[in-house]
C-alpha cells in the first residue's frame, strides 16, 4: 500500500481543515460533517457545511463580480483558466490522494482523473463562440450574438469529483459567467481543495465553492440571484432541480443517469473484445454515468463471451485504492452499497445465472462488492431496467439485431450506447439508431471536451462540452441590422 501518500494526506487534513471559497476568501462554517472513507466505512475527515447565509453571501459576491469579469477580453479569461489547469497539475499528487480517500478509486485512476480535469480546461478553451450571421441580403443582416447569463449554480455528484466540477468552472468562466459550485456531501474535499488552490487566480467573487448537504443544492436551484443551473447527478434529483428552478425560470442543464446498452454482433472474437467490454462496464467500479450497464450479445458468441468476462471478473483485484495492485475500489457510499446488494438479491430471486461474483466481500468494513457477471437474464429485472451504479453487469442474449436495438431503446434512459463488430460501417449504421446522446463503435465510455455530451430522454437536458455546451451558458440574441439608412 502506498501508505505514505495516505498518511500525508490525512495528516494535512488534521493540521488544517479545508474551507469554502466565498468572495475570494477561504472561510469555514459553524457546522461540519464527517467524510467517510468507503474503503473502511469510517470517517477520516470533516467538511464545513455552508449555511443559507453563506450561500447568499457567495451569490451576492458573484453578482458583484460578474460584469467586470464578462468585460475582460476572452484571451484574459482563457489565461486565468490555464493558470487553474497549471495549479491542478502542480497539485496532482495531493488532489489524487484526496479523491482516492473520499471516493475510493485506485490511486492511479485518481491521478488520471486529475490530469483529465486539467486537460479538459485546455481543450474547452480552444473553442470560440463567435457572432453568427444568419442572413445578409437586400433585407439586411441578421446576427446571432452570444452573451453570458450571469451567475451559474453548479451541483455535482460523488463519482468523479474533479472531472465533473472542473469543466463546469471552465464552461462558466470562459463564457463570462461567474460560478457558485457545490460538490456532493459524500465526496466534497477534493473539490473544496481545488477551490482553495484557485481562490486567488480569479478576481474575488468569480469562483465560489461551497460544501453542503442536499438542502444546500435545493437552495442553489431556487436562489433568485442565480441565473442558470448546471447539474450532474441522478434522474430523480434532476427532476427536483428542474422543479426548483422553475420558480425563477432559470436556464437548466441536466447531466443525469444512464443505463447504456452495448450491442455485440456475431462477427467479433469474444476473447479479443472481452477485456474492452469489461473495462467499459467496470470502470470506476461501475460508477460512471456512461459505463456499459446492459450487454446485449448475439447468441452465436454468447457463451464464449460470458465465459471470458467471468474469467476477467474473477481475476480482478478488489480493495483499498491506495494498494498499488488493486484494480477496483469500493462502492462509494453505504446507501449505494445497499442499493447494489438489493439489486443482487432481486437478480438471485429472478433465477439468473451468476457467472462471477454476486456478493459483498467478506471480512472487511468497506463497501466492497465482487465484480459480478450475470448471464441468462433479460428485461423486467431490476438489474436490467435500472441503473445499478456498481460492479455488476447483466449479459443479455439476442438473435436478431433489430430486436436487440428495440430492446436497447425500450427505456427511459438515453445517455450512451455502443455497437461492436468487425464491420465498422455496419456497426456505425446500427449505432446511429440508438436513442442516446452519444454512440460509440467498438468502444464505450469517454467524453471529449470539444464534442457535445448529454443525454436523450430522461438521461438529461441540454449539452455540456463542445460549442453547443458553451452556448448553453450563454443567451442567444438576434440583432436585425437594416441594409438601408433611415
Ligand atoms: P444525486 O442526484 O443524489 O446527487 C447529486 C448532487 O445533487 C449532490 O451534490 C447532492 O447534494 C445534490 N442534491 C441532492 N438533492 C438535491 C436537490 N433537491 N436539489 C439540488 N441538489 C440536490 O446523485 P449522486 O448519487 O451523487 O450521483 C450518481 C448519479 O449521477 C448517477 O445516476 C449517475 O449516472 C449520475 N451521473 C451523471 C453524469 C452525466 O454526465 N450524465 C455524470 C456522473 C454521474
Amino acid at each position: 500500500m502506498s501508505a505514505s501518500t495516505k498518511t500525508q494526506t490525512l495528516a494535512a487534513l488534521q493540521v488544517r481543515p479545508v474551507c469554502h471559497v466565498i468572495d475570494g476568501r477561504l472561510v469555514g462554517s459553524e457546522r461540519s460533517a464527517d467524510v467517510i472513507d468507503p474503503a473502511t466505512g469510517q470517517p477520516f475527515g470533516r467538511c464545513p457545511q455552508a449555511s443559507p447565509d453563506q450561500l447568499d453571501a457567495a451569490v451576492a459576491a458573484a453578482r458583484r463580480a460578474q460584469p467586470a469579469w464578462a468585460a475582460r477580453p476572452l484571451a484574459e479569461r482563457r489565461n486565468c483558466l490555464h493558470r487553474l489547469a497549471d495549479a491542478i497539475l502542480a497539485h496532482e499528487p495531493e488532489l489524487a490522494a484526496l479523491i482516492t480517500l473520499e471516493q475510493g478509486k485506485p490511486l492511479k485512476d485518481a491521478h488520471a482523473e486529475v490530469a483529465r480535469a486539467a486537460s479538459q480546461i485546455r481543450l474547452l478553451t480552444e473553442l470560440v463562440i463567435e457572432t453568427e450571421v444568419v442572413r445578409d441580403d437586400a433585407r439586411g443582416r441578421v446576427e446571432l450574438r452570444y452573451r453570458p447569463l450571469g451567475v451559474v449554480g453548479a451541483i455535482t455528484p460523488w463519482n468523479m469529483p474533479l472531472v465533473l466540477s472542473v469543466p463546469k468552472i471552465a464552461h462558466a468562466l470562459y463564457t463570462g459567467n461567474v460560478i457558485v459550485l457545490k460538490p456532493s456531501p459524500y465526496a466534497p474535499l477534493a473539490t473544496l481543495r481545488l477551490g482553495e488552490l484557485a481562490h486567488d487566480l480569479f478576481p474575488p467573487g468569480v469562483l465560489n465553492v461551497l460544501a453542503g448537504d442536499h438542502a444546500l443544492g435545493q437552495h442553489i436551484s431556487e436562489h433568485p440571484g442565480i441565473d442558470k443551473i448546471s447539474f450532474t447527478g441522478s434522474i430523480a434529483t434532476g427532476k427536483r432541480v428542474m422543479a426548483s428552478a422553475a420558480g425563477t425560470l432559470k436556464r437548466v442543464t441536466l447531466e443525469l443517469g444512464g443505463n447504456d446498452a452495448a450491442i455485440v454482433l456475431d462477427d467479433v472474437d469474444p476473447e479479443a473484445i472481452a477485456p474492452k467490454l469489461f473495462a467499459g462496464a467496470f470502470v470506476n467500479c461501475g460508477q460512471v454515468c456512461m459505463a456499459i450497464k446492459r450487454l446485449y450479445v448475439h447468441a452465436d458468441i454468447y457463451e464464449p463471451l460470458v465465459d471470458a468476462l467471468g474469467r476477467i471478473a474473477r481475476a480482478t483485484r478488489v480493495g483499498n485504492g491506495f494498494d498499488p495492485d488493486v484494480q477496483l475500489g469500493p462502492v462509494q457510499n453505504l446507501a449505494q452499497f445497499k442499493i447494489v446488494q438489493d439489486i443482487l438479491d432481486d437478480t438471485r430471486r429472478a433465477g439468473a445465472r451468476f457467472v462471477a461474483g454476486g456478493h459483498a466481500l467478506e471480512g472487511g468494513q468497506g463497501y466492497f462488492i465482487e465484480p459480478t457477471i450475470v448471464a441468462d437474464i433479460t428485461e423486467g429485472t431490476r438489474l436490467v431496467d435500472e441503473e445499478p451504479f456498481g460492479p455488476v453487469l447483466p449479459v443479455i442474449r439476442f438473435t436478431d439485431v433489430d430486436d436487440a436495438l428495440s430492446r436497447a431503446n425500450s427505456t427511459r434512459f438515453g445517455l450512451g450506447g455502443s455497437v461492436w463488430s468487425r464491420n465498422v460501417e455496419r456497426a456505425a449504421a446500427i449505432a446511429a439508431r440508438l436513442e442516446a446522446g452519444t454512440a460509440w463503435v467498438n468502444h464505450h465510455v469517454g467524453a471529449d471536451a470539444q464534442v457535445p455530451f448529454g443525454g436523450a430522454k430522461q438521461s438529461g437536458r441540454g449539452r455540456e462540452y463542445g460549442k453547443a455546451g458553451l452556448r448553453e451558458y450563454m443567451e442567444e440574441m438576434a440583432v436585425f441590422i437594416p441594409s438601408s439608412r433611415l
